[in-house]
């Protein structure tokens, strides 16, 4: 139904609400424009004052700019959902005076107090919205005007600061009879391993932080139905992300939301899939380079894809503020200026932070379109996760994304081909060959396995 809809056209959708209707059945051929239509419509990142303490109740105000907001004295807001990228502060008197207290995540006033020590629940007078203060940082760079090789960053800023730091978990754990669901103690160890991965492939900028757990008792076997009592159940939190363990056999896919993911089981990749989607990513897709039909969710070098993987793959590492400025190199002044370039990449792998000078990433801007060609090395060897060799060459085309909100970072596989391939591979309008690698072999479980430390890409228009 995924591959009807084409929704790899349109990554903002997938997943979230649009996998919520795709399930309902609503992604057939005859209302799909009708769908789409609405699933596309623009919906700003507002933040909503909510009148009772939980995240589900009435809207009471919407503020949907920065600036000050007043309430009526009567009004009694209880929760507030502040989008990604924005602080809220939330004052005792009008005109965003007197006693306050700033929050950043969606916040539940029954828990919250102000400054001064007193329950803020119900005593919000006013409140001021603002963007998250961006702080200097060797990932958060702008290319000044003389810089051809470097690449930009369109992500917004304060979003980049937002979710580039510790951030809270509440664990949902859902029960039900007759079904199984994991232990407590199992769900906080994946969490756990999550963050370990986050804290090295973001260089130490990203973690999570488990504040909170809840066990809910639900009673339906139906997913959608399931899904809802435990939202209707479950304390509203303060923390950024709120896990859903759903029970065993219940639903027959993990999701996300904007703020939320629903998980059914505990493997690793599926935490690092559905997380990723909160912080902004859409699927790895794959573009087969002599039919041109598109595998939708096929990349297997991002854990935004269906197939085991070791990262995210390199657009989405450079678009969550993963990478400095000097390890990825625009090569299209180069290319005007000579008809081809060459270039010397090292290997993604875990996306540690490195002292080698390599660069990881070559990024072609795709003439006359808001996308952009990565070029990259995935994996420095073959590991027991999937079958990509060491020194693999992927090219992927991303949009540039200026502006997005959502799950925006799609990406799609235009070409894969071996270090050692003796051939030229087209994507997006530019030619790439390998002319050389730098390798050394290690013993594994009794198994000689290559190890590639660089390999060089010879591209031409
Ligand atoms: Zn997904």
């Amino acid at each position: 139904m995924v591959e009807t809809c084409l929704t790899y056209a349109h990554p903002e959708l997938e997943d979230g609400v649009f996998i919520d209707a795709v399930q309902s059945g609503q992604c057939t051929a005859a209302n799909w424009s009708v769908l789409r239509e609405q699933l596309l419509a623009p919906r700003p990142p507002s933040v909503f004052v909510r009148e009772s303490c939980n995240g589900g109740s009435q809207v009471i105000q919407e503020a949907a700019s920065n600036g000050c907001y007043t309430l009526a004295p009567t009004a009694g807001a209880s929760f507030v959902d502040v989008p990604v990228g924005k602080t809220v502060t939330l004052h005792a008197a009008g005109d965003c005076t007197g006693d306050s207290v700033t929050v950043e995540t969606d916040t539940n006033l029954c828990e919250t107090s102000f400054g001064s020590g007193a329950s803020a629940n119900d005593k919000v007078r006013s409140f001021r919205v603002q963007d998250v203060e961006v702080l200097p940082s060797a990932h958060r760079y702008d290319c000044a005007s003389g810089e051809s090789t470097c690449v930009e960053n369109y992500n917004n800023a304060s979003r980049l600061a937002a979710i580039n730091k510790k951030l809270t978990v509440k664990i949902v754990r859902m029960t039900l009879d007759g079904k199984t669901t994991p232990a407590l103690t199992t769900i906080k160890n994946t969490i756990g391993n999550l963050s370990d991965y986050y804290a090295v492939a973001s260089r130490n900028q990203l973690s999570l932080d488990v504040i909170a757990s809840q066990n809910v008792a639900v009673t339906s076997t139906n997913c959608a139905t399931a899904k809802t009592q435990a939202r209707q159940k479950a304390t509203s939190s303060s923390a950024f992300l709120t896990v859903y363990v759903l029970p065993g056999g219940v639903c027959s896919t993990s999701n996300a939301g904007s703020r939320s993911v629903n998980l059914k089981g505990t493997l690793f990749r599926d935490y690092a899939h559905e997380v990723g989607h909160v912080l902004g990513l859409a699927h790895g897709n794959v573009r087969d380079p002599s039919t041109g039909t598109v595998k939708s969710s096929g990349d297997s070098s991002t854990y935004m894809g269906i197939f085991a993987s070791d990262n995210y793959n390199l657009p989405q590492l450079h678009w969550l503020g993963w990478t400095k400025k000097e390890e990825i190199v625009k090569i299209n002044s180069a290319i005007a200026s000579n008809g081809f370039t060459e270039i010397t990449l090292r290997p993604v792998g875990s996306n540690a932070d490195s002292t080698n000078p390599l660069p990881i990433g070559a990024v072609w801007e795709i003439p006359g379109t808001d996308q952009r060609l990565f070029i990259a090395v995935p994996k420095p060897r073959l590991t027991g996760t999937n079958q990509i060799e060491g020194g693999t060459v992927f090219a992927y085309r991303a949009p540039k994304c200026v502006g997005c909100t959502g799950m925006a970072m799609g990406t799609m596989q235009m070409a894969r081909f071996g270090a050692k391939s003796i051939n030229e591979h087209e994507a997006s309008g530019i030619f790439i060959k390998p002319v050389g690698y730098t390798s050394s072999f290690v013993q594994v479980d009794g198994q000689s396995v290559e190890v590639f430390t660089s390999v060089t890409l010879r591209v031409r228009q």
